[in-house]
């Protein structure tokens, strides 16, 4: 079946161009990383190609090579700020595979033996939690 178009004001189009708030903790000419509003466990943080596209069938090639060296940066970053164990990578692809949001993104979450994680796209965090975690993986990425 033929993938609908890239929508210009899905969500993360609408932060990337800072019309919406978001708790970010890492940007470059490329790429963008915020923390994740419904998180699936503390430090859940997505990244997000600035180029657009649906998710990774539409992605220009060059966006992921941009994408996954970011994504690595901010995985170290937050494995190391929260102490975790292990790290878990997640990347949806079209509503049949549970993608909600049709703008390109991984999601980066910490991982703790024994710990599973929460559902997928389930309770808002409050916005003190997520500043209190972005300042942790700044100062992270930073050290
Ligand atoms: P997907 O299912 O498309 O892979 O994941 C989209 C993610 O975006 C979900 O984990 C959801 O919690 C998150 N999300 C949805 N709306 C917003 C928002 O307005 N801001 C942020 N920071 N995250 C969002």
């Amino acid at each position: 079946m033929a993938e609908a178009a890239y929508d210009t004001d899905n969500i993360f189009a609408k932060i990337l161009r800072g019309e919406i708030p978001s708790h970010r903790v890492y940007e470059d000419e490329a790429v963008v990383a915020f923390m994740d509003v419904m998180p699936q466990g503390p430090g859940h943080t997505l990244v997000v190609p600035k180029a657009p596209s649906r998710n990774l069938l539409d992605a220009d090639p060059a966006t992921l090579g941009a994408l996954f060296t970011v994504v690595q940066k901010v995985a170290v970053a937050v494995k190391k700020a929260f102490d975790a164990d292990g790290l878990t990578l997640m990347q949806f692809n079209e509503p049949a595979s549970g993608q909600t949001v049709y703008h390109l993104h991984v999601h980066v979450l910490p991982r703790f033996d024994g710990v599973p994680l929460k559902p997928h796209t389930g309770q808002m965090e409050k916005p003190e939690v997520l500043a209190e975690n972005a300042g942790k993986i700044r100062a992270a990425l930073a050290g």
